[in-house]
């Protein structure tokens, strides 16, 4: 299918994307490009928890305080442009984009991500925005950990996007310092194994649940992963519209 064709239908029957997947698996990339060519949003659920981290700490919260984080979850102000090429948040007045990817949310982040309170809290959140997009005849793209599994099981399009251990650290490695030096890559290792450990105590994005498709980008460019995505979009607007 065309994307002119494939907007045509989005534009009758709206559309929700799920993508989960571990650290560097490409999800980020790969849903930006695939929400840009269908002209409609991308959810980035894993900058949500980054900017309630950030607002935790800015708070002078004690992020192990389960109950407290869950209440400053309450008092987010959060404000997010789903624009696939250039997404941008704030939190109240103040513009989070970049301050997010700082190392200390990274290093911090844990604390929020399993605090299951929290992951309620995001759930509903994040599912209120797809279903909002879906019903103005547009649609969402979300990406993160549990997306196929607890906020949108109902899903139109639910992908699970996997790679080797190895082909996902050269990935982050490369993002993160532009080249991929053994030094490098020992540092990186550490960090994207500490944090797919602590998430995977809290959801399961290793093994797809049932009706989840599986593609796996070992070996495979941007592009062919996207058209693989797009060929499921295809399969289901098909039988929608
Ligand atoms: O995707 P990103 O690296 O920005 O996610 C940051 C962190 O947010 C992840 O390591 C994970 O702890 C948490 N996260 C999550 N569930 C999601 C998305 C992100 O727990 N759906």
């Amino acid at each position: 299918m065309l994307d002119h064709e494939r907007r045509k239908l989005i534009d009758q029957v709206g559309i929700t994307i799920a993508i989960d997947g571990p650290a560097g698996s490409g999800k980020s990339t790969v849903s930006k490009i695939v929400a840009e060519r269908l002209g409609i949003g991308c959810l980035d659920t894993g900058a949500m928890y980054r900017a309630l981290t950030w607002f935790a700490l800015e708070s002078g919260i004690d992020l192990t305080d389960q109950e407290a984080v869950r209440r400053c979850a309450d008092d987010l102000p959060l404000i997010m442009d789903s624009h696939p090429r250039n997404p941008r948040l704030w939190v109240g007045e103040t513009e989070v984009t970049s301050d997010i990817r700082d190392p200390r949310i990274a290093l911090a982040i844990k604390h929020v991500s399993t605090n299951l309170a929290v992951r309620k809290w995001m759930a509903i959140e994040q599912r209120r925005r797809m279903m909002e997009a879906r019903e103005r005849g547009s649609g969402m793209v979300a990406e993160g950990r549990d997306i196929t599994t607890v906020v949108c099981p109902d899903a139109d399009v639910r992908v699970l996007l996997l790679a080797d251990q190895e082909a996902r650290l050269k990935r982050r490695t490369l993002e993160i310092y532009g080249d991929t030096r053994p030094e490098h890559l020992e540092i990186v290792r550490e960090q994207v194994e500490g944090r797919d450990q602590a998430d995977s105590t809290v959801s399961e994005f290793m093994t797809p649940a049932p009706g989840v498709d599986v593609v796996d980008s070992t070996g495979l460019d941007v592009d062919a992963v996207v058209e693989g995505v797009l060929a499921l979009v295809d399969t289901n607007l098909t039988a929608r519209a």
